[in-house]
C-alpha cells in the first residue's frame, strides 16, 4: 500500500511562503493498494492536484471516503476533474448526517446549488454513486477492507481503517 498527503491542512487552504514545505491545502490523501486500486482520503482542496494527476490514467474509479462534512474536508469536490470526463466513476463514502437527515450525497448536493457553483450534478459526465456508510461497519473496495470508526468532533466523524495485502492503516482525521 502507498500513500501519499496532497493536503494536510485545517480549515483553510493556506498557500505561501509558511507552508512551502507541507503545502498550503486542505486535508486529502490518496491510497494506493498494491493492485493499484484508487482511495482517497476527503476532499479538501488537495484533492485538486490529486485530480490532474489522474488525468494520465483515464478512465478512473475514484473511491472518496469522507471522514467528515466541514468545509476544509470537502470543499475540492466540485473542482475533482475527472467528474467531468463520461467513463470516469467517483464513489463518494461517507457518514449519515444527523444534523439534516441525510446522507453522503449532501456533499456533493450542498456544494454544487446552481448559487454556488456553475455547474450541476446532473451535467457533470463522470458516473457518481453514493455509500453511505455505518461505525464499525466494513466495506470492501476491490482488494482492500475499510472501516469507519467514529471520532470526537462536532458532526459525525469517521476516522478509517484501510488494510489491504496484510497491511494496514488508520487515519483519524479531526479528533478531540
Ligand atoms: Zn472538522
Amino acid at each position: 500500500m502507498k500513500v501519499k498527503f496532497w493536503g494536510v491542512r485545517g480549515s483553510i487552504a493556506s498557500p505561501g511562503p509558511n507552508t512551502v514545505r507541507y503545502g498550503g491545502n486542505t486535508t486529502c490523501i490518496e491510497i494506493r493498494t498494491d493492485n493499484n486500486e484508487l482511495i482517497i482520503i476527503d476532499a479538501g482542496t488537495g484533492i485538486f492536484p490529486l485530480s490532474q494527476t489522474l488525468l494520465k490514467e483515464l478512465p478512473v474509479t475514484a473511491n472518496v471516503l469522507i471522514t467528515h462534512s466541514h468545509w476544509d474536508h470537502i470543499q475540492g469536490l466540485p473542482l475533482f476533474l475527472p467528474n467531468f470526463i463520461a467513463g470516469n466513476t467517483l464513489r463518494l463514502h461517507g457518514a449519515f448526517d444527523l444534523v439534516s437527515g441525510k446522507g453522503i450525497e449532501q456533499v456533493m448536493a450542498v456544494q454544487l446549488q446552481y448559487s454556488f457553483f456553475p455547474v450541476r450534478e446532473e451535467e457533470m459526465k463522470a458516473r457518481i454513486e453514493y455509500v453511505t456508510l455505518a461505525p464499525e461497519q466494513s466495506i470492501r473496495i476491490g482488494s482492500a477492507t475499510v472501516t469507519p470508526y467514529m471520532m470526537n468532533h462536532p458532526v459525525v466523524d469517521f476516522g478509517y481503517r484501510i488494510e489491504a495485502n496484510g497491511k494496514s492503516i488508520f487515519f483519524t482525521g479531526d479528533h478531540e
